[in-house]
């Protein structure tokens, strides 16, 4: 804890991957921790980990770097941290993000730019950008983030580290601010597969507070490090090679394949036809759920409240005219317009009925092969305030990491070399509830 914070201090004024520290309750924690006598140590006791700022976390301020929470302090820790509570991690504080997990370069932030730490010139990826900065910056040793449609395996892959986003259900959603309700995932971000699964082996779990938590037997993700891929089936999407992704990135991935070919897997072309359509029907979808998730911030029962507003209608709009950036507005916007009862059977059923299709290609897929491998991105980090006045090219960016989420199925970035001195990542995507398969080529490739 303190080898924590004393990074913090010496890198985080640059890095600016923090929201809010928690320094007073995470020493009393580690001392309380220190002075247990007892062989009965929790799976991750002492270690210090960051908490991206849109999970929920008692008493301890989280704003989803938005203005509408500014100063929301929660009355209930997420699942997830109880799950922590139990490993015994101990919180070193909460992350920076962009606003509601709307982004993919943190500069939707409404408090601070991050910076990657590879180069601080340039973005560190989002929406989990301080997550994945934190973890690449050496100021936590392991950090939560929330993926909708690549924001832990994007950023992991900006910042040089290891990023899963679970199965869909794997991990409770209680108390995580909903996004895009049924795309929604939290996960691991770490430098290491192993401490990745450690952790995923910490949060995992049916729970009774989330209708959609899986049921399902969570098998020991560590009994899959051995090293050993020999016989086992890849495909490569020959769309994840195809129009738009940049040369470094293919080249790094066909250098995977030969490592993995080398220990014994074998790889093959596939295609995942529907793929071209996942961008749209993402932002139709993410939108629409985002437009109703994000219609209880109204002035009223929580965070921001307008100062000066004259009566109650006034109220409601000036608060969220105020209180939500650009970003969250035009998201909230295109989502009322997709629901609208003219246009719901056009946009909104339509993006439902794609989805199927894009959930069967990956279905279709992975009943032939153990896991799909592609690049996590098409290119490396871009410069800060590069794109950020063109959302069609800053969407661009999520092309291969959102028809994962749309399948529901598993998927991690692991390092895989650099190009112009940044982090490459190698996207490794498996079956529903078999994220075994997903850390056991992570791990041999590593
Ligand atoms: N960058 C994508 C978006 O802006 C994905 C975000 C996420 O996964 N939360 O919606």
């Amino acid at each position: 804890v303190e080898t924590s914070y004393k990074r913090i201090k010496e890198v985080d004024g640059e890095v600016q991957a923090f929201l809010t520290l928690d320094e007073e309750r995470a020493r009393a924690k580690a001392k309380e921790l220190d002075e247990k006598n007892s062989d009965d140590k929790g799976l991750l006791y002492g270690m210090p980990i960051g908490i991206k700022d849109n999970i929920v976390t008692k008493n301890l301020t989280t704003t989803c770097a938005s203005r509408i929470l500014e100063n929301f302090d929660p009355i209930y820790d997420a699942t997830v941290m109880g799950k922590l509570h139990q490993a015994e991690t101990i919180t070193i504080g909460k992350l920076n993000m962009d606003e509601f997990a709307m982004g993919s370069s943190n500069e939707n932030s409404a408090y601070k730019n991050t910076k990657n730490p590879w180069d601080l010139n340039t973005v560190p990826g989002g929406s989990s950008g301080g997550s994945a900065a934190a973890v690449a910056a050496g100021e936590v040793l392991f950090s939560l983030g929330s993926d909708t449609g690549g924001s832990i395996r994007q950023p992991a892959a900006f910042c040089g580290v290891v990023g899963m986003k679970p199965t869909y259900g794997l991990v409770s959603r209680f108390g995580l601010v909903a996004f895009a309700s049924s795309l929604d995932q939290i996960g691991p971000v770490t430098r290491t597969v192993e401490d990745n699964a450690y952790l995923l082996k910490a949060i995992a779990g049916h729970d009774q507070m989330d209708s959609t938590s899986a049921n399902v037997n969570i098998p020991d993700y560590l009994n899959a490090l051995s090293g050993d891929v020999k016989g086992l089936k890849i495909a490569v999407p020959k769309e994840y090679l195809g129009e738009g992704v940049s040369e470094e990135s293919k080249q790094s991935v066909l250098d995977a394949l030969k490592v993995l070919e080398s220990l014994g897997a074998t790889w093959e072309e596939v295609s995942l036809p529907h793929s071209k359509y996942a961008l749209a029907t993402y932002y139709l979808l993410s939108s629409s759920e985002a437009s109703a998730n994000l219609s209880r911030f109204d002035g009223v029962r929580y965070g921001y409240r307008t100062p000066d507003a004259q009566n109650l209608i006034e109220m409601y709009k000036q608060t969220r005219a105020e209180g939500f950036g650009e970003e969250v507005k035009r998201r909230i916007m295109l989502g009322t317009f997709a629901l609208s009862s003219g246009y719901y059977d056009a946009y909104y059923k339509k993006a439902q009925k794609v989805r199927t299709l894009i959930k069967k290609d990956f279905d279709d897929v992975l009943e032939k092969y153990d896991v799909i491998v592609g690049p996590t991105t098409p290119t490396p980090a871009f410069k800060i305030g590069e794109n950020i006045d063109d959302p069609m090219t800053m969407y661009m960016n999520d092309i291969l990491t959102i028809p994962v989420n749309l399948a529901g199925v598993p998927a991690i970035s692991v390092p895989c070399g650099f190009a112009g001195g940044l982090p490459l990542g190698l996207q490794i995507i498996g079956k529903h509830f078999d994220e075994s398969s997903v850390y056991r080529v992570a791990h041999a490739y590593e």
